[in-house]
């Protein structure tokens, strides 16, 4: 049976990479990346030459049958995304559901490392022993329902969002959830990493504009 190791690498920091990782990059015989430029980055300061394919969320059903085949000649794969956990809000549950569904012969093996979300939660300071985890906070449809949601929810929540909508979102919380705590989590593990902390309003007094680039995780208590 051939393994479909799903492989975590770093949120930023490069150095955040597991021994098992590397290893099981090196030996793989081909690496499925969300975008094969961005792993290659990765790749190249671990002088690892495995093979690349690439494979995201717009990969079509013949990408998929393609990789069954690699799986069910024997080889092994590996599959990262462009950081963090594949699967958590990326495209590699998509690839992990079809195996599942269609009993594809392959065992699938974590290879356990960063993810935003349990960096947020971790320095938060809130209470983590029962939390949910939303996702992206929706665009249009459903925002209103999320925001009103979050209100009723007694949990330490948390979600990713980008940075083109940060600013958006902290004015939906300063109407829905004026009196929560937050701790919005921005560029975690790279050089500008920052947390705010605060209720909505004040943490949107404390985001500069010229803050308001980079990655976010919001965590609400
Ligand atoms: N699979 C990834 C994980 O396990 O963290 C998440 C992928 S999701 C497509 C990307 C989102 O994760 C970003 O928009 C941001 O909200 C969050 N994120 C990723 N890296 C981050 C970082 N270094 N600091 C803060 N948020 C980050």
């Amino acid at each position: 049976m051939s393994n479909l190791y799903i492989i975590a690498t770093p949120i930023g920091n490069l150095e955040d990479i597991t021994l098992r990782a590397l290893r099981v990059l090196k030996e793989a015989d081909l690496i499925l990346c969300e975008d094969t430029r961005q792993t290659k980055k990765l790749l190249a300061k671990y002088e690892i030459n495995s093979p690349t394919m690439s494979y995201h969320q717009h990969s079509k059903l013949n990408k998929i049958n393609k990789i069954v085949d690699l799986l069910e000649c024997g080889k092994n794969l590996a599959l990262v995304s462009d950081a963090g956990t594949p699967g958590i809000s990326d495209p590699g549950n998509k690839l992990i559901e079809y195996l599942v569904e269609n009993k594809i012969d392959v065992k699938i093996i974590p290879i356990p490392g960063p993810s935003a979300v349990i960096s947020a939660l971790c320095i938060s300071g809130f209470p983590t022993d029962n939390f949910i985890f939303l996702g992206f906070v929706p665009h249009k449809k459903g925002r209103q329902t999320f925001f009103e949601n979050l209100a009723k929810e007694k949990r330490t929540a948390a979600f990713y969002e980008s940075p083109h909508r940060i600013i958006k979102t902290l004015e939906s919380m300063k109407k829905y959830i004026p009196e929560k705590e937050i701790a919005v989590c921005r560029e975690l593990t790279k050089i500008y990493e920052t947390t705010y902390r605060g209720k909505p309003d004040e943490v949107a007094k404390k985001i500069a504009p010229d803050q308001v680039k980079g990655e976010f995780v919001v965590v609400v208590n």
